[in-house]
């Protein structure tokens, strides 16, 4: 198959990922055809005679959506994100393969943490809006130094890394907490990885960098909260159902939780990476959320930067390269590969190039 021939289709497409892709693909001349609706059972349909398509993060790939993807003749769904959470694996698993950016900019995303952390502490939201109205009163926006307190951070892959090293360079000790640990990195910055219940009790700053699975989704509830220390600042730039937001805001409203800075909401697909200035916010939950003056809450943008984009299109276009070529998929994900099952991927079992 020539690659010119080839016919991608994008959903949820914004104007940047137009020009980035655009860019990229003159390269390999694909034959692009952008989406601005999401991915959806009730849109799938959009997808008859295209080879592949191209999703992000809020896009759904559930049994109907394969269904009709597959039946539609796509070969191919390239996630331009590293998260896969939107993707039924089991379902899609020997129909259509399905590929993956593991990693196109981790400061990106964990530059954005610590700018939340900043922010949140040293009240630079609120300072703004007042010297704009000529109030330079300093009152109520006393913070901490970070130098000699505790961050716990839950997850010690590529961004967790990255968090982890730019708080040590702040002075803050770290302590960490991962189902698989690299002794590496732990060393490096000198610090130790501990159980849950401890960083939950001793950090006065708790990142998540974790994936979102079945066994982390609202990791932090009620019960979590209870054990952290109070006043503590949550900050997640990972995937919004880490938290049970309900728990959140009676955490917030307690004082328990002294503030939250949130790239991500558990029910941020309906209103995320879109303007939404003209319409009444009707989820009582994000609106009680954006009226407390200690949260933050971004429209995940923490993945947001030029360099990211960059890899995202170059990295999502090698990708369709490979599984057009008929090459090994470097960036593959399987439901035997990455869901966690017991039952061992064909692709190592047999020593095959593909996962199917
Ligand atoms: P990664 O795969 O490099 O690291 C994830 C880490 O989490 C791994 O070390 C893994 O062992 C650990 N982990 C898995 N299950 C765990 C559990 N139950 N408890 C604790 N740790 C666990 O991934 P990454 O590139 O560091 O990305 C982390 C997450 O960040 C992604 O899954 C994605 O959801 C999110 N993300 C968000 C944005 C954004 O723009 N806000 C952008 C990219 C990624």
């Amino acid at each position: 198959m020539k690659l010119e021939t080839i016919k991608i289709a994008f959903y949820d497409t914004k104007p940047y990922d137009m020009d980035f892709f655009d860019r990229e693909n003159r390269n390999w001349n694909f034959k692009f055809k952008y989406f601005k609706e999401h991915l959806s059972p009730d849109t799938a349909m959009m997808s008859k005679g295209f080879d592949a398509v191209c999703i992000f993060v809020n896009d759904v790939v559930n049994k109907e959506v394969v269904e009709i993807l597959h039946e539609n003749g796509v070969k191919l769904i390239i996630l331009r994100c590293a998260g896969y959470n939107n993707v039924d694996l089991q379902a899609v698993f020997g129909k259509i393969h399905v590929v993956r950016v593991p990693a196109y900019s981790p400061y990106a995303v964990a530059e954005h943490a610590v700018v939340l952390m900043l922010t949140l502490n040293r009240k630079v939201h609120r300072a703004y809006y007042r010297v704009r109205d000529n109030n330079f009163s300093i009152s109520g926006l006393l913070g901490f130094d970070m130098h000699g307190k505790t961050a716990g951070l839950v997850g010690t892959g590529k961004i967790g890394q990255c968090a982890g090293r730019i708080l040590a360079g702040f002075g803050m000790k770290i302590l960490a907490y991962d189902r698989y640990q690299d002794e590496a990195f732990i060393k490096a910055i000198g610090t130790e990885y501990c159980e849950l219940d401890r960083l939950y009790r001793e950090s006065d700053i708790i990142t998540l960098h974790c994936p979102l699975t079945p066994e982390t989704q609202h990791m932090i509830n009620a019960e979590s909260i209870d054990k952290m220390k109070k006043g503590v600042m949550l900050i997640n730039s990972s995937r919004g159902s880490l938290i049970d937001t309900a728990a959140l805001i009676e955490g917030l409203k307690s004082g328990k939780i002294g503030s939250a800075g949130l790239d991500v909401y558990e029910e941020e697909s309906e209103y995320f990476f879109e303007d939404k200035s003209d319409a009444v916010i009707k989820d009582d939950i994000l609106a009680r959320l954006l009226s407390f003056n200690n949260v933050i809450v971004t429209s995940h943008q923490a993945f947001f930067t030029g360099e990211a984009l960059t890899n995202i299109a170059s990295t999502s276009l090698e990708n369709a390269v490979e599984f057009f070529e008929n090459r090994p998929l470097k960036n593959e994900i399987c439901y035997y590969c990455n869901a966690g099952t017991s039952k061992p991927c064909p692709k190592k079992a047999e020593n095959l190039p593909r996962c199917f």
